[in-house]
């Protein structure tokens, strides 16, 4: 589907985000034909910049990052709908000059006074900037067109936060015309999770505590912190990626099956799930944060995240994360989830890990099937997507003797064409409206629900474990499984 007559607006746009990912995405959108005629970008900074800086940065960034190949008429047509606005978020007069630009704008471009605010900016200037809109009308659709408000992650830093943000938003802002990023939901792999389990009769019969053992949910990273010790201290591995990305796999896992696959059945589906995810009640035993030690790392000495740059060496963020929940209803009932993420882990990873009991009897000799492990499915979320289904299988020759062997399915030779980047979906949906992908105020909510009681135990603790940067993590993760007979995988 393409984009009706529109226009985006990117506050914070020489930030990093909207240089890589941003930007980027709307020339791929664009080259794509899936912007209409007359699209027009504004970008809203403080820099000393006039359209034609603002249109020179967006072509470089869009040489480095694009997806898609350099096309001069492509570019030609939407470097004609870019204009900057200079000014501090503070400043009402920068606000004005916004107004009239999209105004302008509306004549020039055809844009049919359909704007979209994106608030690629730190958190702690979302509040400022929905005001701002307010206080220059422009936030108000005029009659028969919309205006939408895409907001950045973190959405709040706890439930309490999460709630005053909601509610700042929610006084400008409809329901509807807010649209919280997390980008996971943009992905190809994740979307897929629900075309795996709702448009195919293999899986689903034993998707359920009859079959499923446990679950493991994994996004592990083999990076560092980088320059960002101003953005990630005191917020720390739980609250950057649990809170939103896991959480979500971890509802897309486990709903049931929504009556149709519009955002209203879908929020229904999901908020059924986080409220019935408890929280282990031996937060000692059933959590664990860590921070990266110093440690050869790739053939690199790297550093330890207490002694990165901006890091106060009595630091107790947490660069590891690992947690188990159980879901509280009739399919899931005694089958736990464990989630785990990580800085500095072995590699860079994430997949859903569907892992499935054995088999209630064996008619072979236990020594034919001593290194046989679980059935397993796993989806491959990133980098090498796809999915690969484990089970055991005989070793050719006269002896009965199983063996793991695995099926997979890899997108790269399944499909020709190559998936498009999270925030390409999700800024078109914007436009079109579609809030199929975006998490909705109660699921914000409800997951820092589930995730306070474990910050505030960690608060009251002592210090984080270690872990050797380039390793899978803390002992006490693993403790965490041995404790209940099992292991993470190694991915
Ligand atoms: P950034 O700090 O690089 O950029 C933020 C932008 O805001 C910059 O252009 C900065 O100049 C501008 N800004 C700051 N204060 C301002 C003020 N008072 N007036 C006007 N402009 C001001 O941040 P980023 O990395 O681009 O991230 C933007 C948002 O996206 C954040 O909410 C972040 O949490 C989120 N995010 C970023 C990434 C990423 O990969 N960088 C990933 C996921 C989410």
């Amino acid at each position: 589907r393409i984009a009706g007559p529109s226009g985006l607006v990117i506050f914070g746009v020489t930030g990093d985000l909207a240089r890589k990912k941003l930007m980027p995405a709307i020339y791929d959108l664009a080259n794509r034909g899936l912007l209409p005629p007359g699209f027009s970008l504004i970008g809203f900074a403080r820099r000393e910049w006039q359209d034609q800086d603002f249109a020179a940065e967006v072509h470089q960034a869009v040489r480095d990052h694009a997806r898609t190949p350099f096309r001069e008429e492509v570019w030609r047509q939407l470097s004609q709908g870019m204009r900057f606005v200079q000014g501090d978020f503070g400043d009402n007069a920068a606000f004005e000059q916004l107004k009239a630009t999209v105004e302008d704008l509306d004549k020039a471009q055809g844009t049919g006074g359909n704007f979209a605010f994106y608030l690629s900016v730190p958190p702690k200037f979302f509040p400022e900037v929905v005001q701002q809109l307010k206080d220059h009308g422009l936030s108000d659709a005029p009659k028969g067109s919309w205006r939408r408000a895409v907001i950045e992650k973190p959405f709040g830093h706890d439930l309490e936060s999460a709630r005053d943000l909601n509610e700042i938003v929610h006084e400008v802002f409809a329901p509807d015309e807010v649209f919280r990023i997390d980008h996971y939901l943009g992905k190809e792999t994740v979307q897929n999770i629900l075309a795996l389990r709702f448009a195919n009769t293999l899986f689903e019969p034993i998707w359920n505590r009859s079959y499923v053992d446990h679950v493991q949910i994994t996004m592990a990273e083999d990076i560092g912190i980088g320059g960002r010790a101003g953005y990630y201290d005191g917020i720390g591995a739980a609250r950057d990626v649990i809170q939103n990305h896991l959480l979500q796999l971890l509802a897309l896992t486990a709903m049931e099956e929504p009556a149709s696959f519009d955002a209203a059945s879908l929020v229904t589906e999901k908020l059924k799930v986080f409220k019935a995810v408890k929280v282990p009640a031996d937060l000692a035993g059933y959590t664990v944060r860590a921070q990266y030690a110093a440690d050869w790392q790739g053939g690199e000495k790297v550093l330890g995240y207490l002694q990165e740059e901006g890091i106060a060496s009595d630091s107790r963020t947490d660069t590891y994360a690992a947690i188990k929940l159980e879901i509280d209803n009739r399919r899931w009932a005694g089958v736990p989830f464990y989630l785990r993420t990580g800085k500095r882990l072995g590699r860079r990873v994430t997949e859903i890990a569907i892992v499935f009991q054995r088999a209630p009897h064996s008619p072979f000799d236990s020594s034919a099937t001593a290194e046989l492990g679980e059935n397993a499915l796993v989806i491959r979320v990133q980098p090498d997507e796809g999915v690969t289904v484990r089970f055991g299988s005989k070793v050719p020759g006269t002896s009965m003797e199983l063996r793991d062997v695995t099926m997979d399915f890899a997108y790269g030779e399944s499909f020709t064409e190559s998936s498009p980047e999270a925030y390409e979906r999700l800024i078109l949906d914007v436009l079109l409206g579609d809030a199929n992908l975006f998490p909705r105020t109660e699921e914000v909510e409800e997951s820092w629900r589930i995730l306070d009681p474990i910050e505030e135990f960690w608060d009251r603790s002592g210090r984080p474990a270690q872990y050797p940067a380039g390793t899978w993590g803390p002992a006490e993760a693993d403790g965490m499984l041995a404790r209940d007979g099992r292991s993470w995988r190694r991915p």
